[in-house]
Order: C-alpha cells, then structure tokens, then sequence
C-alpha cells in the first residue's frame, strides 16, 4: 500500500560543514579505515541508507580506505559488520 509518498530530500551540507565533520570522523575514528585498518587514501561511508534516514551525522559516517569503501559499494548486500557497529 504505497501512498506515492516521496522520501524527503537529503539534507546537504555545504563544502565547509562537510568538510569539518568529515574531520570530526576521521579524528574519531583514529584516522584508520574501520574496515582494514589502512591509513592513506580515506574516505567517509555513509552507513545509513535509503531505508534508513541518511543524515550526514557522526553515527552515519565511518572511515573507509578508497578500496574498503568501493568494495563495500560492490558488495553492500553482503555487508555485515557496517551495520553493526
Ligand atoms: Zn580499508
Ligand atoms: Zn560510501
């Protein structure tokens, strides 16, 4: 039963506040990729997605190394631990 009801547009920061978040996560996360543990080339995620409210807020955000980060948009079906920590 759908109600033809159109999901709220996202939220978008500007360049500025983006970029201090994504220093407030990076610093959280120990500037390490949460997946391998890598330290070059990071990245934020977004853990929420569509069926979830994606907010650009810090528990919606990890740090993920370029290759994690592909890989966990290859094979987001088969991703597990993204939604468990
Ligand atoms: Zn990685
Ligand atoms: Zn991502």
């Amino acid at each position: 039963m759908s109600q033809g009801r159109p999901d709220p547009p996202r939220l978008r920061l500007d360049p500025a506040s983006y970029e201090t978040l994504r220093q407030q996560i990076l610093r959280r996360d120990g500037w390490r990729c949460q997946s391998c543990g890598g330290m070059s080339n990071l990245e934020i995620h977004h853990k929420g997605f569509r069926s979830h409210s994606g907010h650009d807020s810090e528990e919606n955000l990890i740090t993920l190394c370029t290759q994690c980060h592909a890989g966990v948009h290859h094979n987001l079906n088969h991703i597990s631990f993204l939604n468990s920590v």
